[in-house]
């Protein structure tokens, strides 16, 4: 099973052969059709995310279920399946209330599955992580059943792909946790999967003027060609290029400043979106029959259909700020 394998951050992954174990109980195998490379997996790479290696990166696949472990009632074997990266417990506080995007007790954030194992070995038997508890990079991954969301008939394994990272985050802030009202002024800074998944959140919701904002003019062409009614591009002054960065490309420790009394005078609020306030099981398909009712056009978020071999290049652009989102296709 070819997978693509950071060692240790900072250094260049390589594509590897694993071995994978079957589904233990509560865990589904999902042959990978395609994963799009999302910058989180860039953060990691390049060691601005700590993450324990050896670790199979990729957090926004889907595939075709292959195997099924004891006590799995849905997926079920031949169905399609977006990867959730959050896989809820669905038994803490959080969890109970419909938060699954705050649970508490998932064990995804350290890359293991529910019962803290790994499915993943090399063939000297040592064990190998899992990104986010999917590892999407890869010809084949073990995860929890409540990862694997089944995808309505007629969505493309690709679209489905987007679906478990950019769209649900993107389109979710809008929807869920900004509530966007029709007429509503949106700004967007930032024109990667995400970005472009607000924009196209924002037709959704009705917003009046859409401004788009980044420093590269062809994503502000493409989230013209998305509904974007206001086009920014961010090269000058100095100061805006560096904030914009800061912003966007920071990763954790970046910080904002506001003036305060527009803020209060205008009730304005600032919200936090982890996942866009994600319940996979129920937003996953609906954000699959909004993409075949032709008003999610996910697909035009795609510029490249890439291999495994093909990932160490595709980060080099994504540093560059180049294209929109390359999908590995298997
Ligand atoms: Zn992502
Ligand atoms: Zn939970």
């Amino acid at each position: 099973m070819r997978a693509v394998v950071l060692e240790q951050p900072g250094q260049p992954t390589r594509v590897e052969d694993l071995a994978l174990d079957g589904p233990g109980p509560g865990e589904v195998l999902v042959r990978i059709a395609a994963s799009g490379v999302c910058h989180s997996d860039l953060h990691v790479r390049d060691a601005e995310w700590e993450r324990p290696g050896p670790i199979v990166l990729g957090h926004e696949g889907a595939g075709f279920v292959e195997a099924v472990g004891p006590g799995v009632a849905s997926p079920r074997v031949g169905d399609l399946v977006a990867l959730s990266w959050y896989y809820p417990c669905l038994r803490c506080a959080n969890c109970q209330a419909g938060r699954q995007w705050l649970c508490s007790d998932t064990r995804a954030l350290e890359h293991r599955l529910p019962d803290g194992g790994t499915r993943l070995s090399r063939a000297d038997g040592s064990a190998v992580m899992s990104y986010l508890a999917i590892g999407t990079f890869a010809e084949r991954t073990v995860v929890a059943a409540d990862a694997a969301i089944p995808m309505p008939a007629g969505v493309a394994p690709e679209v489905a792909a987007l679906i478990g990272c950019a769209v649900t985050t993107g389109v979710g802030a809008v929807l869920k946790t900004a509530q966007v009202d029709a007429g509503a002024s949106v700004a967007v800074i930032g024109l990667g999967g995400v970005g472009l998944s607000v924009v196209m959140g924002a037709v959704l919701a009705g917003a009046g003027r859409i401004v788009a904002v980044d420093r590269v003019a062809e994503k502000l062409e493409r989230a013209r060609d998305l509904g974007a009614t206001d086009l920014v591009l961010a090269t000058d002054p100095e100061p805006t290029l560096a904030a914009i960065r800061a912003a966007t490309n920071g990763g954790f420790g970046a910080r904002a400043s506001f003036e305060a009394f527009p803020f209060v005078d205008g009730s304005r609020r600032i919200l936090g979106s982890n996942y866009g306030f994600a319940v996979a099981a129920t937003d996953f398909p609906r954000y699959a029959e909004l993409h075949l009712a032709g008003r999610l056009p996910v697909d035009r978020l795609i510029d490249a259909r890439i291999g495994l071999d093909d990932v160490e290049d595709a980060f080099d652009r994504m540093r560059r700020g180049e294209g929109l989102r390359r999908v590995i296709v298997l």
